[in-house]
């Protein structure tokens, strides 16, 4: 059964990172596996080249694939645009229209990068977790929300939290799944001591976990998960939690590894379509110079092929691929330590390449 991509360069390095991606996937299908890819715009670039940052040709496309590689959108270009055509827009229309509820953010620190966190080297050498944050629900998109005059006359802003019985049923399908794809831990974040929201959603995960009795599920309040993934981070597998709470719990996760440039994502939705981008933006500062790092992409096509084809071998390809240039001494400028030989975009997709095999 073929794979079908639809792959969205974007704006700025996005076209330069993905052209590395696709060397990859040209390697395997060189090798005979059934991929099939296009191109289509999003962000600025469907802007400039079809006057709208998520047009119909490319939602076409994008409901007639079964993932999608995204490089970066937004940049100085298009940030004086009207707020309807602004390049995020893009992306937050292609997330709602497939219904990508959940994001999945690696956090992996190579060893040979270690050095790169700012926290103790052994703290965080051989980290490998993996958090789940809900991305359609919760109080970014609660209603009502708004402003009003309060009953002792004080103007106020307020939002209202809420999760659904389905809405927290799927997320948690998704962490058991991906739970099992792991080391079969789960570790469900949330404010039960305060909130109702959350005191729901922990019954939740409670019921949806009969389904799963091979995954070990435990429980967190999100202020201690916080302190914990600083202090004792490799205790966790998988983390669950909720839009807000994964907001700002990821981002962290995300320091713990280092470099930005080599974290990857993942949106899916209840049938693991997936969206796969690397966390980072467009790097405008860095455009057209052949010095992005786009081992994040590349660590994207890993996930595409673990999460939406369910090919771990492949992903396994990938993912042993990147360690071996990292441990081979290859770097691009924000992975390098003083004195290290820094190298191109260009010249470290085609390592990976060489590395596959
Ligand atoms: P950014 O992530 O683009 O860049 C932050 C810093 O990290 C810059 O110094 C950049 O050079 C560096 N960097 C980022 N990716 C790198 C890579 N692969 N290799 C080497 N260095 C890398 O964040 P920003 O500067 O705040 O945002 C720039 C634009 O990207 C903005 O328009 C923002 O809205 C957009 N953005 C898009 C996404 C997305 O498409 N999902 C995410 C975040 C930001």
């Amino acid at each position: 059964m073929s794979m079908k991509i639809l792959i969205l360069p974007g704006d700025y390095i996005g076209p330069e990172i993905l052209a590395e991606a696709v060397k990859v996937l040209d390697a395997f299908k060189a090798q005979g596996e059934p991929l099939e890819w296009r191109f289509a715009h999003l962000g600025g670039a469907a802007v400039d080249a079809e006057g709208h940052p998520y047009p119909p040709s490319t939602k076409q496309a994008a409901h007639a694939a079964d993932a999608i590689l995204l490089g970066s959108v937004g940049g100085p270009k298009y940030d004086a645009l009207p707020r309807e055509l602004r390049p995020e827009r893009g992306l937050l229309a292609v997330r709602k229209d497939l219904n990508l509820f959940a994001n999945l953010r690696p956090a992996r620190v190579f060893d040979e990068l270690a050095d790169s966190s700012s926290l103790k080297k052994e703290v965080i050498a051989g980290l490998d977790i993996l958090i789940l944050r809900e991305l359609t629900g919760d109080i970014y998109f609660g209603q009502p929300r708004g402003r009003r005059v309060n009953a002792e006359g004080h103007d106020e802003g307020f939002d209202t939290m809420h999760y659904s019985r389905p809405e927290v049923a799927r997320i948690a399908r998704v962490a058991f799944e991906a739970a099992r794809k792991r080391n079969r831990r789960l570790c469900s974040v949330d404010k039960e001591n305060v909130l109702e929201t959350s005191r729901f959603w922990r019954e939740v995960m409670v019921e949806v976990s009969a389904e799963y009795p091979d995954v070990e599920l435990s429980h967190m309040y999100v202020d201690n998960a916080a302190m914990q993934l600083l202090k004792r981070p490799k205790q966790f597998d998988v983390i669950v939690t909720g839009n807000i709470f994964g907001d700002i719990l990821s981002d962290e996760a995300a320091m713990l590894a280092g470099s930005i440039g080599m974290l990857p994502s993942a949106s899916l939705d209840a049938n693991n379509k997936g969206m796969y981008e690397p966390i980072h933006g467009s790097a405008p500062d860095i455009a057209g110079q052949d010095k992005a790092n786009p081992l994040a992409t590349i660590l994207s096509v890993a996930m595409m092929f673990k999460y939406s084809f369910d090919r771990a071998d492949l992903s396994d390809r990938i993912e042993a691929a990147v360690r071996k240039v990292l441990q081979q001494g290859h770097r691009t400028g924000d992975i390098a330590m003083q004195g290290e030989k820094i190298i191109g975009t260009r010249e470290m997709g085609d390592a990976v390449v060489k590395a596959l095999g």
